[in-house]
């Protein structure tokens, strides 16, 4: 039967393209698919914009932006129509890490232990979009989004039916759990609907009570100054003395209000794509040392290009080893957190690695301190390497 406009097709057409649409996305390995109308997307405007007003978002420019780029998003989309949303999982089955506990090392959140999901998720969209273009033919629009446009992927998953928003502010999806990437396409066609799902957290509250910094301020709301995967990967100065003691060996990003989710606890399967597996990128644990002795620019892509790690750059990601190896205490860090004090062009790492120094408190450490304060000329590392001193000598 002839569609007729494809961007307005009549209801069994509708439905039978929305249908073929979702086949073909779950075909292509995405976990769940759904579809919102486009006035979804200024759906929770008041709740962002409130989060926002209340300096939770800390320094992130983007989301300060984040209204006004949307306008001109709809302003450059006239025709919008339908918004399909797409879950990518990267991690689910069984939660007992791959390399051993005792490993020692920084652990890396497990989105970012793969390959860099933005390139890997736009390579089977535009799969899935070409098929939608090949299906609906002309004039049909569409534009991807993975963490590109200015959208709430996040509202949008969850008025598509994929699951629901946590208290932890994840999307969970009640048989697939939470650690998903979303994505979405926005199109100007007509597409049916989905409803959202009827489930919630109920009573629970164990990623609240888990959470080491006290982030998650209240159900819903986090307050991204203080969470662990703002510090390690969006963060560019130095971080609160305060909070490095609560950051434990994360040295990039943090699961842990994922990790004691029933949601996540319950889900046995691991459908994540293989280029999300740890062997083909960063992996789940880097060595300290290695990281902590990375000082070109050139060694620290050559290592890390094509992987999410990349967003902390060389230096956030060395003060993040700083920050793990202070809190492990393990004196064997000592040449490598004193060469690092000695040579590291960077003050924020050399800063990072005197509290280091100060933590660990041997005999050694000490000595690098009082070795590196006869040299240092910038005030903040002097400052650093003063208040290290007095801490390791009072223990
Ligand atoms: S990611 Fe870590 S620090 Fe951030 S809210 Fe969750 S548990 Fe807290
Ligand atoms: S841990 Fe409990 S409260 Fe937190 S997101 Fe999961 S179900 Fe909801």
């Amino acid at each position: 039967m002839p569609r007729g406009d494809p961007t307005t097709p009549g209801q069994e057409s509708r439905q039978d393209l929305t249908r073929t649409i979702k086949e073909e996305a779950l075909r292509l390995g995405f976990q769940k698919v759904g579809v919102v109308p486009s006035s979804a997307i200024q759906a929770r405007r008041e709740n962002l914009a409130g989060w926002i007003r209340s300096g939770f978002a800390g320094r992130l420019k983007y989301m300060e932006q984040f209204f006004e780029r949307q306008s001109r998003l709809l302003a450059g989309l006239p025709d919008l129509r339908s918004i399909v949303v797409l879950a990518v999982p990267y991690g689910g089955g069984p939660l007992e890490e791959r390399v051993p506990p005792e490993t020692p090392g920084g652990r890396v959140a497990r989105y970012a232990k793969g390959r860099d999901y933005h390139r890997v998720i736009r390579k089977r969209m535009k799969e899935l979009e070409s098929f939608v273009r090949a299906q609906a033919g002309e004039p049909t629009r569409t534009l991807c989004s993975i963490d590109t446009a200015p959208v709430q992927e996040r509202v949008l998953a969850e008025m598509a039916g994929l699951g629901f928003i946590g208290k932890n502010s994840c999307l969970i999806l009640p048989r697939g759990g939470s650690f998903v990437f979303l994505a979405a396409i926005l199109t100007n066609l007509d597409l049916e609907p989905d409803r959202p799902v009827p489930w919630d957290c109920g009573a629970c509250t164990l990623c609240l009570e888990a959470c080491p910094t006290q982030a998650l301020v209240r159900p819903y709301e986090l307050d991204a100054r203080r969470c662990i995967s703002y510090l390690t990967i969006e963060m560019k100065e130095a971080i609160d003395p305060a909070l490095r003691p609560l950051m434990g060996d994360w040295i990039f990003g943090c699961d842990i209000c994922q990790q004691v989710c029933p949601y996540n606890r319950k889900t046995t399967e691991d459908h994540s794509w293989e280029e999300f597996q740890p062997e083909t990128g960063a992996g789940a644990r880097l060595p300290l040392e290695e990281i902590l002795t990375c000082r070109s620019e050139e060694a620290f892509t050559g290592r890390f290009a094509g992987t999410p790690l990349m967003r902390s750059k060389r230096v956030g990601l060395l003060r993040n080893a700083a920050v793990v190896a202070g809190n492990l205490e393990d004196p064997r860090h000592i040449p490598a957190l004193a060469a690092a004090l000695l040579e590291e062009p960077t003050p924020i790492v050399r800063q990072h690695a005197a509290w280091a120094l100060g933590r660990i408190s041997t005999q050694e450490a000490i000595e690098a301190l009082q070795t590196a304060l006869h040299r240092e000329t910038d005030p903040a590392v002097r400052q650093e390497i003063e208040s290290a001193l007095r801490a390791a000598l009072k223990t």
